[in-house]
């Protein structure tokens, strides 16, 4: 079977936290793409070249869930080239036999638009900056400035911009709990599996 749960969204929302939750229930494999552009941030050199050679091993680097490495991962994720050196394996393991999810920022919209569930998970920049900031420490208003500055970069730039697609469902976990988010996630496949069967 072929089915893709696309969750795109802001830092910090929710979405990697839905997107294991629902990739566990229904027993689909997960990608966390925002792993890919912080793994070529990290790599340092040139970026194009980091991405067409992007091993295994590089996402296995354990500093990759820094603020820093956050905002290393949004600078070069503007890069049309890095973009594009990164769209096959990402087309390919949403279109894997199985059944798939990815959270990122350009899912439902350029890497699958053609995803059987697509959510849009957002919250406030201070609710997100809080949750970063019980995760890192160090100054909230720092975290704070960083969240904006991200969020700014990656929504503002010329190829794939962060935006909800026209078809997502849109969830605000400033007001809806993580977990009930998780649930009506998994309402929404269960749906859509349904109308397959
Ligand atoms: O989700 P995460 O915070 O790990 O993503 C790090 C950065 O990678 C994002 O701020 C964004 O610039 C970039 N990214 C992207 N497209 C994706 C996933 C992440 O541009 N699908």
């Amino acid at each position: 079977m072929i089915f893709t749960v696309a969750i795109d969204g802001p830092a910090a929302a929710g979405k990697g936290t839905i997107g294991r939750a629902v990739a566990a229930r229904f027993g689909f494999s997960h990608l966390d793409t925002g792993l890919l552009y912080r793994a070529v941030g990290a790599k340092g050199g040139d970026p194009v070249a980091a991405a067409e050679g992007l091993e295994p091993s590089d996402l296995a680097r354990d500093d990759l869930r820094s603020l820093e490495a956050g905002q290393a991962a949004s600078r070069v994720a503007v890069i049309p080239q890095v973009r594009a050196a990164l769209v096959e394996f990402q087309r390919r393991f949403a279109r894997a036999e199985g059944g798939a999810v990815l959270d990122g920022r350009d899912i439902g919209t350029v890497i699958c638009p053609e995803a059987e569930v697509k959510l849009y998970v957002t919250a406030s920049a201070e609710v997100r900056a809080h949750r970063r900031w019980l995760e890192v420490g160090g100054d909230e208003a720092v975290v704070l400035a960083e969240v904006r500055e991200r969020d700014a970069r990656d929504m503002g730039r010329a190829d794939a911009p962060l935006r909800a697609a026209a078809d997502a469902f849109v969830m605000d976990t400033s007001v809806l709990s993580v977990d009930k988010a998780v649930a009506r996630a998994i309402e929404l496949v269960e749906q859509k599996l349904g109308e397959r069967a």
